[in-house]
């Protein structure tokens, strides 16, 4: 890294200690924009940078509620409002006890740049909680998310900030935080995206992150004139993005073999058709159940517990063409690269957030794989949800067929942005490049325009 670059991760790590997750996402970030400022002094004289790995505004708030025994409980709410140059604060609210203010504004850093890549007018937001939805009854869900809201809702609105789901918020967590924000404010608006079909959402909304990540995927094969027909996939988390992520490979004809959680794995060497999909959509999104029923289920499929704390995970060890990480961040190291590329795979498509280690990124880029960060791959949901604004500003809903086509055609041209960025900065076909780049400098013009703010 240049000296300047240098000092202002320096800087970074000095003013925001023990946020590691945060620290890792601006680097990589940083190291990929040394080639646009030696080409434009300007986004140095105007401190871009330092602006924009600034918040505009952290909003941490107390979330009391009561379980169903009557035991009084406190989480900590958190917003991360980091940038709005080009469009309201958009971002997920995730809750997980994992949850910290470091992990939030490393995912509202991302979001900043994945966000300008859709082509849509959203700035960069965050949120989330350290409640664990997991084990939960409904009714303590409700309280919590009433709770959570109550506060929340001074701080948002359709033209400021608009929520999402992430990891721990769906559909169930989006009802009650929109029923909530409803009756506090009085009125009903797109403060929320990911709502359901009947008050406000939209079609292909669930759907959008998987379908968006294969796409990607399906792009830069494309590109190297090959597609996704008979490749093995592994799949990572069995979620919102792992099952949809799922279903496309189905879709343009692979054979997804593995699906997680955070307690192990299941491999089914005879791939993960459309009935046993449909199996774990139930398990998951309504049961609630753990990965390691699909094995009790399927018999020609092996379940193997993961330990959090060993060298690599045995996931990313499976023979496979491709893989697709939609769990979580840096589940996959050094050694899970070396493994993934040893064995033969050759796409790397991030549905998760920056679900790779800056050490394993460099393993795939020195090996000339395939390789789609993040905030490129998984920007499909962000984009359907900016359909879904478009949506509610006009008062009408698209039909799947056309909500699908806009997610297909954003996808195309996010790659299309990244490999135009990647060739025009000297390093063609590095992905992580192309979507900083490209993300960045629609941002970086923004905050030219508008002065110093
Ligand atoms: P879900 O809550 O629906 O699913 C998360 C999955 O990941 C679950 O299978 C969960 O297992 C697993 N998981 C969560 N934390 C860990 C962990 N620490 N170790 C191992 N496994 C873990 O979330 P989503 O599918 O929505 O999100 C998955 C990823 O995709 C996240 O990185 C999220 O930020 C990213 N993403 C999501 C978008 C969306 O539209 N939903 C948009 C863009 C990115 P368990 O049940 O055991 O917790």
């Amino acid at each position: 890294m240049t000296p300047y670059m240098n000092s202002v991760l320096a800087e970074v790590k000095a003013k925001n200690p023990a946020e590691p997750e945060f620290h890792q996402a601006v680097q990589e970030v940083i190291e990929s924009l040394e080639l646009v400022l030696e080409k434009h002094p300007e986004y140095r004289i105007a401190k871009i940078i330092e602006r924009i790995v600034e918040p505009e505004r952290v909003i941490i708030f107390r979330v009391p509620w009561v379980d169903d025994e009557g035991e009084v409980h406190v989480n900590r709410g958190f917003r991360i409002e980091m940038n709005s140059a080009i469009g309201p604060y958009k971002g997920g609210l995730r809750f997980h006890p994992s949850v910290n203010l470091g992990i939030l504004k490393f995912l509202a850093f991302e979001q900043v740049f994945k966000n300008s890549l859709t082509t849509l007018p959203m700035g960069g937001g965050k949120g989330g909680s350290d409640f664990d939805p997991k084990g939960k009854t409904d009714s303590e869900v409700m309280r919590f998310c009433q709770s959570f809201m109550t506060e929340l809702q001074r701080h948002i609105g359709p033209n400021t900030d608009v929520p999402a789901g992430d990891i721990g918020v769906g559909a169930r967590e989006i009802g009650f935080l929109f029923g909530q924000y409803k009756r506090l404010r009085n009125e009903f608006t797109g403060v929320l995206t990911g709502k359901g079909l009947n008050w406000g959402g939209s079609l292909i909304r669930p759907e959008a992150t998987g379908y968006g990540c294969v796409y990607f995927a399906a792009e830069m094969l494309a590109a190297n004139g090959k597609d996704l027909k008979d490749k093995i996939c592994l799949v990572s988390g069995s979620g919102n993005v792992a099952q949809y992520t799922a279903e496309k490979i189905l879709d343009l004809g692979g054979k997804p073999v593995t699906f997680s959680d955070s307690n192990g794995f299941i491999f089914d060497g005879d791939g993960i058709n459309r009935e046993k999909l449909e199996f774990v959509k139930y398990l998951k999104n309504v049961k609630r159940g753990r990965i390691s029923e699909y094995a009790d289920k399927y018999r020609g499929a092996v379940y193997t517990s993961i330990n959090p704390g060993a060298a690599s995970n045995p996931l990313w060890d499976v023979k496979a063409d491709c893989a697709f990480p939609s769990a979580t961040q840096n589940e996959i190291n050094k050694k899970d690269a070396e493994n993934l590329v040893r064995n033969g795979v050759y796409v790397v498509a991030e549905g998760a957030n920056m679900p790779t280690t800056i050490d394993g990124v460099q393993v795939f880029l020195d090996n000339k794989i395939l390789y789609a960060p993040g905030k490129a791959a998984n920007a499909g949901g962000v984009a359907v949800s900016g359909l879904e604004m478009a949506q509610n500003s006009m008062r009408i809903n698209w039909p799947r067929e056309e909500v699908d086509n806009r997610l297909h055609i954003i996808m195309k041209s996010i790659h299309r942005a990244c490999v135009d960025a990647s060739e025009r900065f000297g390093t063609p076909g590095n992905y992580v490049n192309g979507a900083n780049i490209a993300g960045f400098l629609k941002v970086a013009d923004a905050m030219l325009d508008q002065g110093v703010v």
